[in-house]
C-alpha cells in the first residue's frame, strides 16, 4: 500500500484513464463547435457524442442536457429566477442549493437525513412554486425518496429540482423515473474534470439563463463549450459502474468494533454504497481530519469551507446531532479504494480514538 490514501473522493474523484484520454484526443481537436467548417464541425461531434452518452447514463431519454461548469452553476440554472419565498428547500441541501434558496422555507429530516415526508406535504400546502431535494447527501451519503417526493410536488403544481452530484455514477440515476423536472451533474465526482457539469431540463420546463450572448446550449447556457472537459465529462459517465457497499460495511464494522461509541450518521438510511460519516463523540472534526492527514489518509470534515477551516455541519445538526455536528468526518471511497487501504485506515482511526476519545476507546488486540 502507498500512502497518503485517498478517501475524499466525494470532495473529488482522481481523474480517470477514460476521461484522461478523450480530453487528450479533444485537445487535438481545434474547432469551436458553433463554427461550420469541418474543424467546427470535428469540435462539435465531440460535444454531441458526450451530450448523448450522459443523456444515457442518466436515463435522460428526451430531456435537454445543458452543459455548465460544473455542479454549482446547474444548480444555480435550475434555481435562477426563483424567489426563495415561493420555494421550499431540504434542511441538507448543498450550500450550492441551499445559499441561493436562503429564506425559503425548510423541509425537514429525521435522524437519518430522510426529508420527513408529512412536514413536505404539509408545506406544499402553501402553493410553493419549486421544491429542492437532492438525491444522495454529500456528508452522509442518505438517498432521498425522489420519486416520492416528485409526485407530491407535481400534485402541487410545483417543480421539483434535484442536486444528483454525488448519487450519478454512484448507483443507478434514471431521470425519467425519479420524475424531478432539473437534475443537477458534475463531472469530478465521477472521474471526470473538475469545472464540467450539466444540468438535465425535461422538455415542458423552462429555465432561465444565467448567461447569455452565443446562444450555445440551445440558449440556454452562452459560452463556448468546454469541449475537452465535456469529452472528459461523456467518458467519465459511460466508465463509471455503481459501487458496491462490501468495503464501507468492512470499515464501519472495523469502526465499531474498535470504539463502542462511535456514530455512523444515516446509518439506517438507504446510503450511497461509498460514504461513512463517522462521528468521533468529544473530539472536533477538524482534529480528526488533522490527525489523519498527518498519519497519510485524506478523508474530509462535514463542511469544510474554501478556507479549509471546518465548521459545524449544517447537515448533521440537522438531523438532530447535537454537538456530534462538530465531531464526524467523511470517509469516501471510490473504486480502486482497495481492501488494504481500508484496514490501514481501519487500524489509524482505532489509534487516534484510543489517543483522542475522552473515555478511551475499546481496542480488539488485534488493532
Ligand atoms: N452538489 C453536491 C451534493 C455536491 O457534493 C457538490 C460538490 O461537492 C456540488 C453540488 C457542487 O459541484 P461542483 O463542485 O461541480 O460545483
Amino acid at each position: 500500500m502507498t500512502t497518503p490514501v485517498y478517501l475524499d473522493w466525494n470532495a473529488s474523484a482522481p481523474l480517470g484513464e477514460p476521461a484522461r484520454a478523450a480530453m487528450a484526443h479533444a485537445f487535438t481537436v481545434a474547432g469551436n463547435p458553433s463554427s461550420v467548417h469541418a474543424a467546427g464541425r470535428a469540435a462539435r461531434k465531440i460535444v454531441e457524442e458526450a451530450r448523448a452518452s450522459v443523456a444515457s447514463v442518466a436515463g435522460a431519454g428526451a430531456a435537454r442536457i445543458v452543459f455548465t461548469g460544473g455542479g454549482t452553476e446547474a444548480n444555480a440554472l435550475a434555481l435562477n429566477g426563483f424567489a426563495p419565498a415561493d420555494c421550499i428547500v431540504s434542511a441538507v441541501e448543498h450550500d450550492s442549493v441551499w445559499a441561493p434558496l436562503s429564506g425559503a422555507r425548510v423541509a425537514p429530516v429525521d435522524r437519518d437525513g430522510i426529508v420527513d415526508l408529512a412536514a413536505l406535504e404539509a408545506l406544499l400546502a402553501d402553493r410553493p412554486k419549486l421544491v429542492a431535494v437532492m438525491l444522495a447527501n454529500n456528508e452522509t451519503g442518505a438517498i432521498q425518496p425522489v420519486a416520492e417526493i416528485a409526485r407530491l410536488t407535481r400534485a402541487a403544481g410545483a417543480r421539483l429540482h434535484c442536486d444528483a452530484v454525488q448519487a450519478f455514477g454512484k448507483i443507478a440515476v434514471d431521470f425519467e423515473a425519479l420524475g424531478a423536472d432539473t437534475l443537477a451533474l458534475s463531472a469530478h465526482k465521477i472521474g471526470g474534470p473538475q469545472g464540467v457539469g450539466a444540468l438535465i431540463v425535461r422538455e415542458s420546463v423552462q429555465v432561465n439563463p444565467l448567461l447569455s450572448g452565443g446562444g450555445q446550449e440551445t440558449g440556454l447556457r452562452a459560452g463556448t463549450q468546454n469541449v475537452a472537459g465535456i469529452a472528459g465529462f461523456g467518458a467519465a459517465a459511460l466508465a463509471a459502474a455503481p459501487m458496491a457497499a462490501g468495503l464501507r460495511d468492512a470499515l464501519e464494522n472495523a469502526i465499531r468494533t474498535a470504539y463502542v461509541g462511535v456514530a455512523i450518521h444515516a446509518g439506517a438510511a438507504p446510503r450511497l454504497p461509498n460514504t461513512s460519516c463517522i462521528g468521533l463523540p468529544g473530539v472536533s472534526a477538524e482534529t480528526q481530519v488533522m490527525t489523519l492527514d498527518l498519519a497519510g489518509f485524506a478523508v474530509s470534515a462535514g463542511a469544510a469551507c474554501s478556507s479549509g477551516k471546518v465548521k459545524a455541519s449544517r447537515t448533521l445538526a440537522a438531523m438532530g446531532a447535537g454537538t456530534g455536528a462538530g465531531e464526524a468526518i467523511r470517509v469516501s471511497l471510490g473504486p480502486t479504494t482497495t481492501t488494504e487501504e481500508i484496514d490501514a485506515f481501519a487500524r489509524a482511526w482505532a489509534a487516534l480514538a484510543r489517543r483522542l476519545a475522552p473515555a478511551g476507546a475499546k481496542i480488539p488486540a488485534a488493532a
